[in-house]
């Protein structure tokens, strides 16, 4: 007979106490063991270091003991199926792990036990679970009742918009069909709306229930600087927050290319900073000694494009620097995710400019991404600029990007420090009127046409459209296009405009309104001397 939810969390409670020695649940973790240990779906959005883990880990001993039989837990990454399995082993709890990494005997071994009903926890990779053989192998233990829970990890790996995609996760829609009544959580750290719709979609998850932890770290401090001479400005950074050569903090660096890793972390070394290199252009071997090094030794700075990170548990990381702009804001969450695991304060840090987004939009534009994809790519870059150059608090407007609303924090750049801004009222009107406009006049338009208009610019479409005649026609001739492509991007951010559509036209939403009564002030940041995108764009 199923357990009820009381049931299953008095089991769970058990659980957690005697074999992992903790004394409550934290967040929403009791909600999820309760309804994933009665058996139900549920889909669990929750940040690194939230403590997903456990949100299936005692589902699957609750439900093994009560005679369901084992767990089957999807997981991307090897070393992360390593760690888990050693520390459930050390725990005492049957576990095992398949993958590339073991001979064929010993998958055989393990294979043997978990047709004879000895494990509690299984841990595969995605394309083994899906070939024929260990799906026939899945059914008899289903036919058997002996399949208690699939446990689907990084579950943002089925996303092809996010930067782990994985096409093998796509398959894993084929565990409903086969092995119906067997109850699904599936986990993840990357809670944007397009990631979560995607994971419901292609995991078959329409009927699971939702927990959406909240993604606030509120131990790290947020800072975003204008580029200068970044190495500089990053060797500043270290000396102020960090004690510089004598300070003993371990930090992140992180760098697009493999050049400039190893460029940074010579002159990080020539500055008398302990720095090491991590990219995949090095051997292994290397790899290894200087991932060994950062964690076992105190004081280390790891200089590593973003091939460094995943399934890196460190829990004392004082900061993460970005010295290039990350693709986007869930990348950018993730890795500043690994500054202050321990809960200590910490520091995310990043320097950007405009020579950054000029070439992340080159490699968008020279992508074999088809169209569609190119625009979600784009809009995605916008974001990420939005918060880099919001004059507002950063915590908010992240959070509100992972749909959850807070105040100013208090604890980041822009809330200690409030940035030189400018009044930018009267353009964002002429913008938004401009969008009004447009739609009156029957048909919504893309922001590069928008900005055509404001500009008074004489194109094919212009013209096309008879849009000279419209009273907006050229009233926004004093700025550049970067000018009001920041303003756009701000507008978006602060929910005025609303891009959308098949076609990613503008729209303008209740929130405009306001701004168009000239009753709430937009502003922008003031831009450094020589920066065109700052007022200095703007022509005479
Ligand atoms: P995630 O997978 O979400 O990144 P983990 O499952 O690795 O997070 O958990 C992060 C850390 O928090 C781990 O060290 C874990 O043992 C610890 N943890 C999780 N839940 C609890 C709890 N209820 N009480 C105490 N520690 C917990
Ligand atoms: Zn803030």
């Amino acid at each position: 007979t199923p357990l009820t939810p009381q049931q299953a969390l008095l089991r769970a409670q058990a659980v957690l106490a005697e074999v992992f020695g903790y004394q409550a649940f934290r967040g929403q973790q009791a909600d999820i063991v309760a309804h994933v240990g009665a058996g139900g779906d549920a889909l669990v959005l929750m940040p690194t270091g939230g403590g997903k883990s456990l949100c299936y880990q005692i589902p699957a001993i609750v439900r093994q003991r009560a005679g369901w039989g084992v767990t089957l837990v999807v997981s991307p990454l090897i070393a992360l199926m390593h760690d888990q399995v050693g520390a459930l082993r050390e725990a005492g709890v049957e576990a095992a792990y398949l993958n590339s990494s073991l001979s064929a005997e010993e998958a055989a071994a393990v294979e043997q036990r978990l047709m004879r009903g000895e494990l509690t926890l299984l841990y595969a990779a995605p394309e083994r679970i899906v070939t024929p053989r260990f799906l026939a192998r899945l059914e008899a233990l289903h036919a058997a009742r002996r399949l208690a829970l699939f446990a689907i990890d990084e579950a943002h790996c089925v996303s092809q918009w996010g930067h782990d995609f994985r096409p093998e996760y796509r398959e894993l829609a084929v565990l409903p069909e086969r092995f119906a009544g067997v109850p699904r959580i599936a986990l993840t750290a990357t809670a944007d709306a397009l990631t979560r719709a995607d994971i419901v979609a292609h995991l078959r998850l329409e009927q699971a229930r939702t927990f959406v932890a909240s993604f606030d770290r509120p131990n790290i401090r947020y800072t975003i600087v204008e580029k200068r001479d970044s190495l500089r400005q990053l060797l500043r950074f270290i000396e102020q927050e960090h004690g510089g050569p004598h300070g003993h903090d371990s930090g992140i660096v992180y760098c697009q290319s493999r050049r400039k890793v190893e460029d940074v972390a010579a002159r990080l070394a020539a500055a008398g900073l302990r720095a090491l290199p991590y990219h995949a252009g090095l051997d292994a071997a290397t790899r290894q000694r200087h991932q060994d090094r950062f964690l076992r030794e105190e004081g280390w700075l790891m200089v590593a494009t973003i091939a460094f990170g995943m399934g890196i548990d460190k829990p004392d990381v004082r900061f993460v620097a970005h010295l290039d702009l990350p693709k986007n804001i869930e990348g950018y969450y993730q890795e500043t995710g690994r500054a202050g695991r321990d809960g200590e304060p910490a520091n995310a840090w990043m320097a950007y400019g405009l020579q950054d987004v000029v070439q992340q939009r080159r490699l968008i534009d020279e992508s074999a991404a088809s169209d569609d994809f190119k625009r979600v790519l784009r809009g995605k870059l916008d974001a990420l600029l939005a918060l880099a150059e919001s004059t507002g608090c950063r915590r908010q407007q992240l959070l509100a990007y992972f749909g959850e609303a807070s105040g100013p924090c208090g604890n980041c750049d822009n809330c200690l420090q409030p940035p030189q801004t400018w009044d930018a009222t009267e353009p964002a009107r002429k913008l938004l009127s401009c969008i009004y406009r447009l739609q009156q006049s029957g048909g919504a338009f893309g922001a590069g046409h928008v900005i055509d208009v404001l500009r008074g610019l004489d194109t094919d479409k212009v013209r096309q459209h008879g849009h000279t005649a419209l009273s907006t026609f050229g009233i926004g001739r004093e700025y550049d296009e970067t000018l009001w492509r920041r303003l756009l991007r701000q507008l978006i951010a602060l929910g005025a405009v609303h891009v959308g559509g098949e076609f990613h036209t503008l729209h303008l939403t209740a929130a405009a309104r306001p701004i168009l009564r000239g009753e709430q002030p937009v502003r922008l940041r003031v831009a450094p001397a020589g920066d065109a995108a700052g007022r200095g764009g703007a022509r005479g």
